[in-house]
């Protein structure tokens, strides 16, 4: 494509799907230019994060691999805590799971177990190979305290 500058005007002249707007953003890593698409509003941070997640730098490419595995780790915790589950546990809880995806792949900590009550417990780990295991357990057993 020519290079072509412009306008404000001319922008909204293009014809896009659904308020998709072509924006041109920068790799957080290697610095590369590259276009997307994106919903109307999107902050420039934003576009950056989609553009460094579609570029094919190494780096980039490592940082698309850590998202989505965020990604899918955050799906599971809702598929198995949150309003999904069979039996959601409260937010604050779902909250601070999802938290600890973040902490994980940013190598902040291993995991957490955290005690729900009513023998319920949630883990979130870092597995060999990077990948991020979420586990429920419930405990059915009656237990009684003398
Ligand atoms: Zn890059």
């Amino acid at each position: 494509m020519a290079a072509e500058k412009n306008t404000a005007a001319e922008e909204e002249k293009r014809e896009m799907p659904d308020g998709l707007q072509e924006q041109t953003g920068y790799c957080k890593f290697c610095g590369q230019s590259g276009m997307v698409r994106t919903m109307a509003g999107w902050n420039e941070e934003r576009i950056n994060e989609q553009v460094t997640l579609q570029c094919q730098c190494e780096e980039a490419r490592a940082y698309a691999k850590a998202a989505e595995r965020k990604e899918k780790a955050k799906k599971r915790i809702h598929e198995l805590f949150g309003d999904g589950a069979e039996k959601p546990v409260k937010g604050k809880v779902v909250e601070i799971l999802l938290l600890t995806v973040d902490a994980i792949e940013d190598k902040a900590m291993k995991g957490i177990t955290v005690d729900v009550g009513h023998g319920v417990k949630a883990k979130v780990s870092k597995m060999a190979k990077e990948s991020i295991k979420v586990e429920r357990s419930e405990n059915k057993k009656t237990t009684y305290e003398e």
